[in-house]
Order: structure tokens, then sequence, then C-alpha cells
């Protein structure tokens, strides 16, 4: 299949050859020609997946018809972040239709907003708050709206807006096209669907990319080594860009100051950074200006830079799907990417939960040259243990093994335990 199966007007072929996608991607080929022809679809796809070009590039050919300079597509997203890429992707797509879409999300002044709203949109990407902020102002006029998407339905639930969601149906025209993608199908979300969405089809695209296309594997480490093996594992490899999630906003930042302390081009993107800074995080590792992005799990939401080699989990992710959604940010479009994690002995059964979604044993890995025995330096007992207990995902019991933050009792090294000390099972290394 090609994009001309699609009969996409010559405008949109333009703006899909401009981007150098020659292929439709399995969510495109299946969700586009419903889209196109007005049916409501439920996607369930996740981010790497090409779905926001599955729902532009319809929403682009029909608002080409008809009168310009009213909203007449709405999408709503979680972040900031996501809703900047898709507002991109509509302008890239859309370069020679000239229609205009603009993207509206809070923590940025409310001015530029306003001036774009009064100057015309056709299309409007927006999170929750600040679109509800706009509809209560009066500042934007929904009685348009041909078409919503809801994406990314499970983040938004995860976050809090189901309700803020709710609001923005109640506030488009009961007569339209709506369109929810979600990677996975949480009760509430489920819920959502049978309330605004109207004889849906479903079109899903499995967590297979995953497996397929990216390579996956662990090293087990003590915590308080696991900056110094990041630190190796860098300098060891040979790498594009590389995404490091951290399970705090604390740690994104500490860890990235330890890696351009040792050298690395590294920055931080976390919630805590305001607006501008978090958008020169982004642009700078987009840009290759830095090479490593170390980012929380929610800040790095919908992060779409391509040349992406290596996902590394400095701290094993909350739950299964965290980490299917951390490691779609490698090995995008039919590229190949890597992901690591670094497990300490409290991530056993978290790993093996990982193994069951995937269907796959994760090879475990120790680095070669490595000092697996060295003791926490004595003054920073920082990463000494983990930050929280996970939640989500199974865990071992007893919960903490104090020989593994001991720094009298360090982690056995590799000479000793093949498998980085520890088994499949969570228990404590045999002496
Ligand atoms: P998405 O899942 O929408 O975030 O898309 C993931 C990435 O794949 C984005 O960088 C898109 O530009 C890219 N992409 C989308 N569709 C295609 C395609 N058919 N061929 C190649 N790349 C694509």
């Amino acid at each position: 299949m090609t994009f001309s199966n699609f009969n996409l007007n010559p405008r949109l072929a333009a703006g899909v050859t401009a981007l150098g996608y020659q292929t439709p991607t399995p969510i495109q080929q299946q969700a586009i020609p419903p889209i196109m022809a007005g049916r409501d679809v439920m996607g369930l796809a996740q981010t790497g997946t090409g779905k926001t070009a599955a729902f532009a590039l319809p929403i682009l050919q029909r608002l080409e018809q008809g009168p310009r300079g009213r909203v007449r597509a709405l999408i709503v997203a979680p972040t900031r972040e996501l809703a900047e890429q898709i507002h991109q992707a509509f302008n890239d797509l859309g370069r020679q239709t000239r229609l205009r879409s603009i993207a509206i999300y809070g923590g940025v002044g409310i001015g530029p907003q306003l001036q774009a709203l009064r100057a015309g949109a056709d299309i409007v990407v927006a999170c929750p708050g600040r679109l509800l902020d706009h509809v209560r102002q009066g500042t934007i006029n929904l009685t348009q709206v041909e078409v919503l998407v809801i994406d990314e339905a499970d983040r938004m639930f995860d976050m809090g807006f189901l309700p803020d969601v709710r609001r923005i149906v109640r506030a488009v025209p009961e007569q339209r096209q709506t369109l929810l993608f979600s990677a996975t199908m949480p009760d509430d979300v489920r819920g959502l669907v049978r309330e605004v969405l109207r004889d849906p089809l479903t079109v899903q695209i499995g967590h297979s990319a995953p497996v397929e296309t990216v390579s996956h594997a662990v090293y087990p480490v003590a915590p308080h080594l696991k900056t110094p093996l990041l630190t190796e594992l860098l300098r060891a490899t040979d790498t594009g860009s590389v995404l490091i999630f951290t399970r705090t906003k604390h740690r994104a930042k500490k860890v990235a100051q330890q890696l351009e302390r040792a050298g690395f081009r590294a920055t931080e993107l976390q919630g805590n950074l305001s607006q501008n800074r978090r958008q020169a995080a982004l642009d700078g590792f987009r840009a290759g200006t830095y090479r490593i992005l170390v980012a929380t799990d929610i800040a790095a939401r919908g992060i779409d830079v391509l040349s992406i080699s290596h996902v590394i989990n400095y701290d094993m992710p909350d739950t299964t799907d965290a980490y299917t959604h951390r490691i779609g940010r490698t090995g995008r479009a039919e590229q190949t990417g890597t992901a690591y994690t670094l497990v300490t002995p409290e991530d056993a059964i978290a790993v093996r939960d990982v193994e069951r979604v995937l269907g796959q044993k994760i090879e475990r890995r120790t680095l070669p040259g490595f000092d697996y025995r060295a003791a926490p330096p004595a003054q920073d007992r920082e990463f000494a243990r983990d930050p929280r207990p996970i939640q989500g995902m199974r865990r071992s019991t007893p919960a903490r093994d104090s020989q593994w933050a001991a720094p009298a009792q360090p982690m056995r090294g590799p000479r000793n335990a093949p498998t980085g000390g520890y088994d499949r099972t969570g228990a404590r290394p045999r002496p």
C-alpha cells in the first residue's frame, strides 16, 4: 500500500512527500480510510506508530473544503509537548493547504493565543486546562467544530483530565466526528468511548512494535552505582540521541548534572522547569546540541525525536505500560532502537512483569571492566536507595534488602555473580 491509495489531494500528497513518508504505517493504513469516510474511530495505538498523521491527513483533507477561519477541528492532548508536536505535524503536512493550526496550553502567556484565535484558526490543538479557560472566558468559539480528537486518552485519565475532557465534549456540537486514541484501555477510558463516540470502528495496533524494533537489556546494579554504571555504559556504547528516564523530577535534574559534569552534552526535562526551559531542552535535544536528555515520564510524554537510538531507564518505571510508553520513544517509524534498564534487586518482579508483556525474556548484562564492588561515596547517599516504592507492578518482598544499600557490604561483582548479583526471583544472591 502507498499513500496514493488514500486519494489525498495533491497539496496533502506534497506534505507527505516533504516529510519523507513513503509507506503508510499500519495505523495509517487501517485508520485513514474510515476517518476519511467520516466514521468515529477508536485507535488503540501508542505514540511512535504514526497515529498523528493518521488523523491529521483526513482532517486536513476535510477542512480544505468549506469555510476558513473558524475552529472546525479540535485536538485535545494531555501535555504541552504533545500539543506542540501535533500542531507541528498539522503545519508540516498541511503546509500547502494554508489551513491554520494553533496550539493552546497553559504555562505560557495567554496574549499570543488570544491574538491567534482572533486572527482565525481552522485547527486548535489544546491541553484541557487552558482550553477550558478560553471556553469560560468566551475567547474561543467551539460551536463550529466538526471533528474532535481525544489523543492519549489513557494519559489524560492518569493525569486527572477526564472531567475536563467531558466538559470539552459538552462544549462542542453533538453532530460531529470523534476520534479517540489511547495506548491502553482502562475502564474509565472505555466509559468515555461509550459516552462520546458514535458506533466507533476500533483500530488496534498491538504492543508489538517495541518487541520488533527495539532490543531490550537490563543491567543489574546496586542503587548507589547507577550513575557510575550509566556513565561507563554511555562511554562504552555507540549511540545517537539518548533519552534517560528517572522516577522523580529531582533525580532527572541530578542525573543530568552528574552527566554534564562527566563531560556529556546532557540536559534535563522535568515539570519543575519553566515552559521556556522545557522548550529549550527539547529543541536542543532535537537539534543535537544535547545528545542526552534526562526526563521524567510525564515531561517526556510524546517526545518525538526520530534519532533516539537508546532509551535508558535509570529507574525502573512504575508500570509495565510506562515501560512500553518509554521505549516507544525509540525504534520509531521502522527504525531500530535499544532499551537499557538499570535494575536493582527490588526491581526483579517488575522486570518479570515487563517480560510477560513483551512476551520475551530480557537479556541480563554486565558491563565488562565496571567495578561492581565499589562502595558508595561517603558524602553523597542520594542514590544509595531507590526513590520510592514502585506502584502498579507487583514487587518483591521484603521491599528493601539492606545488603544492597549498605556501604560496608557492596554488591557482589560480576566475577562472582555473572548475572550481576541476583536471580529473577529477586532473591538475595547466595554467598
Ligand atoms: P507519531 O506516532 O504520530 O508520534 O509518529 C511517530 C513518528 O513517525 C513521527 O516522527 C512521524 O513524523 C513519523 N511518521 C509518521 N508516519 C510515517 C510514515 N508513514 N513513514 C515514516 N515516518 C512516519
